[in-house]
């Protein structure tokens, strides 16, 4: 089959790979959308990240490995032991390939299970014609969800968890930082939640008309106004609820402590780079709560009802449609392209 394939840094190839096989428990899809994410450009640029340089101890794989891990398919065959799901189903797939046995996984924090594979790093992905994926991963879609929409349950479950790792109340203020394809979901989900105001801060003006569309209550752009200062105006000098930090630096860490108000909540959705110093007692003096967030445990079903009924929407965040063979060179360069591409969607049909 044709697939996008990880060989290591700066080496990733578009070439025929042999199918993956089904055991027990699998299922066999035809892979009909699969979404690029910049975890991938990073994995590409700086790996190997999340791809098991030794065969990961579970699923035994390894590079070459195919990528991607936003994606849905139609069910073309099920495995022994398989009522999950059959033949002809849509589904979209959750990433967490976890274990399903330990006390983690058995209370429901499958992101944290010590062998999850995620689909797309420790065990071949949704870059390609076929996959292999374990039942227990396929979520069906609803009638109004769009195979398309479907391969962005995956990001939209990022940010869907993050809302409720910061227990965010409806009536609520917001503010995320960073326009990215994050934290417009965040968006998306903060509005959904019945969240009044949500502010985007953002240092690309490209990303200004995404965050508008979908539903900012002002767009902050870091380099005309200082966000701290046009937070505490609108918030009559209290500051947000809640702050979400989708970038993973430093400085926007900094930027979404400053907007909250004492006494709420700002969650780290970003991956930091780099171990970063930090003066804990601006955080104490105010009570501010941070918390993190990494993934998603049972998010998806929620997020699909959400899509279903149009709370939620995964059009807007897709710029641009391209077939398998064109993606190797569109991920290869994603960075160049990061301020007006959001979400880049693989149509396995054209
Ligand atoms: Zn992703
Ligand atoms: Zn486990």
């Amino acid at each position: 089959m044709k697939a996008l394939v990880y060989y290591g840094k700066k080496d990733l190839r578009y070439e025929d790979f042999p199918e993956p096989t089904m055991r027990p428990g699998e299922v066999r899809l035809q892979v009909k959308f699969s979404a690029l994410c910049h975890t991938d450009f990073n994995e590409y640029a700086n790996g190997p990240l999340y791809v098991s340089a030794k065969p990961h101890p579970r699923t035994g794989r390894s590079v070459p490995l195919v990528l991607g891990h936003e994606f849905s398919g139609e069910v073309l065959e099920v495995a022994s032991g398989v009522t999950r799901v059959k033949a002809g189903d849509r589904v979209t797939v959750n990433a967490v390939d976890c274990c399903r046995q330990c006390e983690l996984c058995q209370r429901g924090f499958g992101a944290q299970c010590a062998s999850a594979a995620l689909i797309g790093f420790g065990r071949d992905g949704g870059y390609a014609e076929y996959a292999v994926v374990p039942a227990e991963c396929c979520h069906l879609l609803r009638s109004n969800v769009s195979l398309r929409a479907a391969a962005l349950v995956e990001p939209l479950s990022v940010a869907l968890h993050s809302l409720r790792r910061a227990k965010v109340e409806p009536g609520s203020r917001a503010a995320v930082v960073g326009g990215g394809a994050i934290g417009l979901c965040t968006l998306q989900a903060l509005r959904a939640c019945g969240v009044i105001d949500v502010y985007v801060i953002e240092k690309s003006s490209a990303k200004r008309r995404f965050a508008e569309e979908l539903g900012a209550t002002e767009f902050i752009h870091t380099e005309q106004s200082d966000p701290r200062q046009v937070v505490l105006e609108r918030t009559g000098g209290m500051g947000v609820d809640f702050a979400f930090e989708c970038v993973g630096s430093r400085p926007a860490l900094e930027t979404a402590l400053s907007v909250t108000r004492p006494g709420g909540t700002v969650c780290l959705s970003g991956l930091v780079p780099h171990p970063i110093e930090f003066n804990w007692n601006d955080v104490l003096s105010k009570e501010k709560t941070i918390t993190t967030t990494i993934a998603y445990n049972d998010e998806f079903p929620t997020v699909i009802a959400m899509l279903n009924s149009g709370s939620m929407k995964a059009e807007p965040l897709i710029t641009q449609t391209l077939p398998l063979h064109e993606a190797l060179d569109t991920l290869t360069h994603f960075e160049e392209r990061g301020s007006t591409n959001i979400r880049t969607m693989i149509d396995m049909e054209l």
